[in-house]
Parts: structure tokens; C-alpha cells; sequence
């Protein structure tokens, strides 16, 4: 039997199982206001996925603090054949942590401990805050390879689950690529719940699978050596003019955790790129770059007639960080809610296409591009803005972009595999079978797990 859709009986019994547990520390939360707060992402991005999610909802929210209590909600949910969708921060951004079928959302951030951290490594609970693990691996001399901008709010748990890569993508590349994540702790969903160790290749299939296949209780990634990181605001006149700098930095023997690019029209709508230098235009850089490479920079700098508008130390708050990555399209829908957006992977050579696209699409499009590391080799990410003009123009202009050579990671559909690169990933789906049998974790967000029972 596969999970029952907002049956409340069967809720109200796991709500019963789990009562006793609350003298420890669980939390039951059925207020209807909190039920539909937690139940919601930031899936708002996208005008598709607001017309489609807006009235998902959990019957029951549970928060536990121990894997104990993990397993409990996992035996009861099993027994009642009630869907789990877990939730970390909930700062998502596919509607990845919306209880499509309603059930119990089962909020990690209870289960904060970082277990171990070294100069290597460290082994943190799902629920634990990025910015916690660093301040764990501080002493250590160590960082986190790889932040989203979020950074502040977001839970190690929902970032591997959900997330892709961010700051340090320059350098390190994505949480798919292999290395980036050593191991994972899960616990299954059946009547009597496993708790299991995953290690390396065998954790692959839950790394960025929304929480389909199984319960991530802890999570063990490699760190980086900890360095000063110096942020900087650099003013361009044009596009073509930061890609030459940014080229030309990434190239250099530097240290660098973050490069990215925003044209003139982003530069003059988000007001904090202007660095509080009034009256200048063209377009923006920012550059996390480590302290001992500055003089290298200003050099180079003062080489591509750019301008350095701003910079200093990077610091957990206050950050230009917040600029990047999704912040950029959190900052221009605050400046007009007009905006939505798409995610692409540029070809080798990004001038044509950003011509191409910018001509077709005149003022309706502002380009975010953002330098990563893909399969080894450097590359621009993008993550243009566009002006929402219904659902047909917004699938014209993917299909333009795939015309012209870009690969879209598409931030408009609910499915782990439509967000990825459209293929359905069998090891995914098998893990599903080993860990959840009954298919009752995040349904509908696993389309290959559908697509197997269609076919049954
Ligand atoms: C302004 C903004 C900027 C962003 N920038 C970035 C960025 O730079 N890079 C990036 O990758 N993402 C980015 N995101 C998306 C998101 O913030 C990150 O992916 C973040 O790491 C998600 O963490 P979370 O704790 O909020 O997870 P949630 O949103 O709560 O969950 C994410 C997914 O993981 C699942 N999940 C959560 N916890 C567990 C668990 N313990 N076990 C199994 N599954 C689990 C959920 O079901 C959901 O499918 C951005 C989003 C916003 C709104």
C-alpha cells in the first residue's frame, strides 16, 4: 500500500504513537498557521510553482531531537502509511519541502549536534546550521568547501538534500561531484526503521534527491583550509569586460571562493551593488578572494579599467554573499516582484549566447552569471532574470536557451529529475525501493519512482 493522502485519522494515530515522546523533547505542532508557514519553501521565485503549490499542506509537524525520535516518527508514519516530507530551514527553492499529499512534515532542526569536526572532515546532524559547522571547524583551521547564500539559515541536511552547490562552486563544484560528500547516516521508513551508514558511493543516490529516499539523520563532507577572505564590489562598464576579468582571475594562481557577474540592469536595481558609491554605472563583480592575493587583484583590476567599489573582510552576517547565488533574484523580486528566473549552464564560450538571448528578450531579461567548476573545467553558470509573462513565454525562452547550446536546470518543476538534467536516475529509485519501500517520503517528487509504479 503506497501513503494515504490527507487522511486525518491516520495522522491523528501517529500524532498518538509520538504524544509520550514529547516529555523528552519532541515537538507535535498542529496549529493550523504554523502547519501552513512550515509547510511552504521559497517556491514563490516561480510564478508556476505558486499557482501549483499554494495549498499543499501537512496535517501534523513534528520536530524531534534525537535519531531516536527520529525512528519513532519513521515507525509510526510507516505503520499508518502516512507520507513524511522532511524540511530542514525550508529555504528551498522547488517547492522541494511541500507536503504534496499532505501527512507529516518532520522539521530537522532539532538535531543540531556537530558530532566531529578535524582538519579533514567533520560529521554534523542534519539540522545543523551551516554557519555552526564553521564555527566548529574554525579551531581546526578548516571551512566548509561549499555554501549556499543562505548560508545563515540553511541546515546541512536540506543543503545536501536539496541543494546544488554556491559559494565555493568556483573552486570545488557541486555536492553531486564525487568527493564532496564522504558519508550519511539515514535512518529507513518501514515499521521497524534501520539506522544505516552510508559511506561514499553508496550515499550518491540521496545527495540532492529532495528527501525522496530516506531520512538523513547526519551528514560527513570534506573541509578546505580555512583562509582570510577578502570580499570585493568591483564596478565594470560592460558584460564583456567582466567576463575578460573574471577570466583572467579565475586563471591566475589564486585562492578564490567566489566570482560572479551582474549586468547594468541588475547593478542599478539591487541597491546594495552600488556599494554606496552613487552615480556609478555599468555592470558588477563580486570576488571572494583570500587576503594574501589582493595585491594580485587590485593589479588586474587596474589592467581591465575596473573599479574597486568596496572591500574587506568576510564575516558571517552583512556579507556580500546574500548578493549571490538566489540572493540576486530574492533582492530584484524585493525590487519588483515582476521578476522570476531560470538557471542555466552557459557553453565554453557564453558571449554569443548572452548576446543572442539579451536581443530576443531586450529589458525583459538582466543576466547573473556566476563562475563554477563543472566536470573540472571552469565554466559561467547563469541564472538570468526574467520579466514573467506567462507560462508560454517563460518555455520559449528555455528552449531558445537550449537551442543556442545552454544546459537548463529548470527552477519551475516539483520533480528531482525535470530540476535536474530530465533523466530519470535508477540509483536513485533503487535506493527509494531499499529505504522507503512503501514509498511514503516527499511523494510525487521522485518521478522515476512514479514513472516504475505506472509501469508495475
Ligand atoms: C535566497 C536564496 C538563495 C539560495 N541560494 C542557494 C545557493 O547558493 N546554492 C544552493 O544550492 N541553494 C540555494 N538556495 C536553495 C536553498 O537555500 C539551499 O539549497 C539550502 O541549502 C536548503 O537548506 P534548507 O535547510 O533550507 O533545506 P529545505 O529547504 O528545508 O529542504 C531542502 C530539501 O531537502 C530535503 N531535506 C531537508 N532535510 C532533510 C533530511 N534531513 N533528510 C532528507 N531530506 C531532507 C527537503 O525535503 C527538501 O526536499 C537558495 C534559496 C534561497 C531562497
Amino acid at each position: 500500500m503506497g501513503p494515504r493522502r490527507h487522511d486525518p485519522a491516520a495522522v491523528a494515530a501517529v500524532a498518538q504513537a509520538l504524544t509520550p515522546l514529547a516529555a523528552d523533547g519532541l515537538r507535535l505542532l498542529v496549529n493550523p498557521e504554523e502547519r501552513r508557514r512550515l509547510s511552504r519553501d521559497a517556491y514563490d521565485y516561480s510564478p508556476v510553482l505558486a499557482a501549483r503549490l499554494a495549498a499543499a499542506e501537512a496535517e501534523l509537524v513534528v520536530r524531534p531531537v534525537t535519531v531516536e525520535q527520529v525512528k519513532a516518527v519513521a515507525a509510526a508514519c510507516a505503520h499508518h502509511h502516512v507520507p513524511i516530507t522532511m524540511r530542514g530551514a525550508g529555504t528551498g527553492n522547488y517547492g522541494q519541502a511541500v507536503p504534496l499529499l499532505g501527512g507529516v512534515l518532520l522539521t530537522m532542526t532539532g538535531l543540531q549536534a556537530v558530532r566531529s569536526a578535524t582538519t579533514d572532515c567533520f560529521t554534523a546532524e542534519a539540522g545543523c546550521r551551516l554557519v555552526a559547522i564553521d564555527e566548529a571547524l574554525a579551531p581546526h583551521g578548516a571551512e566548509q568547501r561549499l555554501l549556499p547564500s543562505t548560508y545563515r539559515t540553511a541546515t546541512i541536511g536540506g543543503f545536501v538534500a536539496g541543494g546544488s552547490g554556491g559559494i565555493g562552486s568556483v573552486a570545488w563544484g557541486f555536492l553531486r561531484d564525487p568527493g564532496n560528500v564522504l558519508g550519511m547516516e539515514i535512518i529507513t521508513v518501514e515499521p521497524q526503521p534501520r539506522r544505516r551508514q552510508l559511506m561514499g558511493d553508496a550515499a550518491a543516490p540521496l545527495n540532492h534527491a529532495y528527501g525522496t529516499n530516506g531520512i538523513i539523520v547526519a551528514v560527513t563532507l570534506p573541509t578546505a583550509p580555512l583562509r582570510r577572505w577578502r570580499e570585493l564590489l568591483v564596478a565594470m562598464p560592460g558584460l564583456e569586460q567582466g567576463l575578460a576579468l573574471a577570466d583572467q582571475l579565475r586563471t591566475a594562481a589564486l585562492p578564490i571562493k567566489e566570482l560572479s557577474l551582474y549586468d547594468q540592469q541588475i547593478a542599478a536595481m539591487v541597491r546594495p551593488l552600488q556599494g554606496g558609491v552613487a552615480g556609478i554605472g555599468g555592470c558588477r563583480l563580486i570576488a571572494v578572494v583570500a587576503a594574501e592575493a589582493m595585491e594580485t587583484v587590485k593589479e588586474t583590476l587596474a589592467h581591465h579599467d575596473a573599479r574597486l567599489l568596496l572591500q574587506r573582510p568576510q564575516t558571517a552576517a552583512g556579507s556580500l554573499r546574500e548578493l549571490t547565488w538566489n540572493h540576486t533574484t530574492l533582492h530584484a523580486r524585493a525590487a519588483d516582484p515582476a521578476w522570476t528566473y531560470l538557471q542555466l549552464q552557459l557553453p565554453p564560450e557564453p558571449a554569443a549566447v548572452l548576446q543572442a538571448l539579451g536581443r530576443q528578450q531586450g529589458e525583459d531579461l538582466a543576466w547573473h552569471l556566476e563562475v563554477v567548476r563543472s566536470q573540472g573545467e571552469a565554466r559561467w553558470a547563469a541564472l538570468p532574470l526574467l520579466r514573467w509573462q506567462g507560462a508560454d513565454a517563460l518555455a520559449a525562452v528555455m528552449e531558445a536557451a537550449q537551442a543556442l547550446g545552454c544546459t537548463l536546470f529548470n527552477p519551475h518543476v516539483i520533480t528531482v529529475e525535470d530540476g535536474g538534467l530530465g533523466v530519470v536516475d535508477g540509483d536513485q529509485v533503487q535506493a527509494k525501493q531499499a529505504y522507503d519501500p512503501a514509498g511514503l517520503l516527499n511523494p510525487g517528487k521522485l518521478r522515476g519512482w512514479l514513472e516504475r509504479g505506472a509501469s508495475a
